[in-house]
């Protein structure tokens, strides 16, 4: 998968959430960016006169609601900023189709060879960047805002905090340093990717700082109700057809994972053309089938139209399913986690359900 965090998933687990938040509580964590870091970031956007945000390919809700905040913010203080992301045909997934500032959207094309400042937001490798990479290595200056454990540390300039549950609580924080209040559009943006990458504000990385700012954004009269039945609550009716068939094949296998057990299921190419669903869609499809009580770990196979699977695998805390996806090839967080495989299926699940026995 593209983002082996699901969405919503903590970037990491949280150590110290302040028990009593400030009336502005401190938006990131001891590990996240250091004064001297937010200085430079607005003295960098201050002398720009061309600046590229950019998000990582087949954006979610964090990645493409802090690029459009941020455009949003720049826009108002007299900047033109483009806003970007790597992937031709560049499609904007029909659950963010309400986000204010997708005019401020340009092709990977239109973004200069040798971008002046680029900055990257929910980026956490170059490889996530797409078409987008040869410019950002070229760019003269490169600004990684992020929240990924994992960013592999590229860029002229980070900042980087791995508590925090959204890159967007990090945008929140840039838009106050450059004194741009927020207004509905660019609270819209934030919220979508708060509310995104906490999974609705119920995964662990979600702090009282995370609910205060989620407040703050309530206050500028966003309809988060609508915002959430947009991101969880509407699917295609083909959709579910390709759900209920992926649900009847599930398979429970009690004695994996030393007996905390595994719930497997896949999904042919041919369900997708059958009901024309396009392979993004069925993303979020895993986390029906982690719902089973009965497993610890659960893997859903997708079938791509060359007959080779992309797998997911998600778990509740006993299994780190990151250390047994490396085992196939793949990798990800300990909660989430995927890989690749050509073996096909039924060979493909028995590797796997080898790998959970695998000692570690
Ligand atoms: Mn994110």
């Amino acid at each position: 998968m593209s983002d082996l965090r699901p969405a919503g998933a903590p970037a990491t687990t949280v150590t110290g959430a302040p028990a009593v938040p400030s009336p502005r509580s401190e938006p990131t964590g001891p590990l996240g960016p250091t004064e001297q870091d937010w200085q430079r970031l607005v003295a960098l956007i201050g002398a720009a006169d061309s600046i590229d945000l950019v998000c990582h390919v087949l954006p979610d809700g964090d990645a493409l609601g802090s690029a459009l905040a941020a455009g949003l913010a720049l826009r108002s203080l007299g900047h033109a900023p483009r806003v970007s992301f790597g992937d031709d045909p560049q499609v904007v997934p029909a659950s963010l189709g309400h986000l204010p500032g997708l005019e401020l959207l340009v092709p990977a094309r239109e973004v200069p060879a040798v971008p002046e400042l680029m900055i990257t937001f929910d980026v956490a490798d170059p490889a996530r960047l797409g078409l987008l990479r040869p410019k950002a290595e070229a760019a003269l200056e490169l600004v990684v805002i992020d929240h990924h454990t994992s960013n592999s540390g590229f860029g002229t300039h980070r900042l980087i905090d791995p508590v925090a549950p959204a890159t967007a609580v990090l945008v929140d924080e840039l838009l106050r340093r450059l004194g741009v209040p927020l207004d509905l559009p660019i609270a819209t943006c934030l919220y979508t990717g708060v509310a995104t990458d906490t999974g609705s504000f119920r995964y662990a990385a979600t702090t009282p700082a995370t609910h205060e700012l989620a407040a703050r954004l309530l206050a500028t009269g966003l309809r988060h109700d609508l915002i959430s039945r947009r991101l969880w609550d509407t699917q295609s009716f083909g959709y579910l057809k390709v759900l209920a068939a992926a649900l009847d094949r599930a398979e429970l296998d009690r004695s994996a994972a030393g007996g905390l057990g595994l719930v497997w299921t896949w999904v042919p190419c041919a369900d997708l053309l059958l009901h024309g669903v396009l392979p993004e869609e069925i993303e979020g499809l895993i986390d029906v089938v982690r719902k089973a009580a009965e497993a610890e770990v659960v893997l859903v196979l997708k079938e791509d139209p060359d007959g080779s699977l992309r797998g997911s695998s998600r778990a509740k805390g006993a299994v780190d399913v990151a250390a047994v996806c490396a085992l196939l090839g793949g990798g990800g967080h300990a909660y989430a986690a995927g890989f690749s495989s050509h073996d096909g299926v039924t060979a493909t699940v028995a590797r796997f359900r080898a790998a959970l026995d695998t000692p570690r």
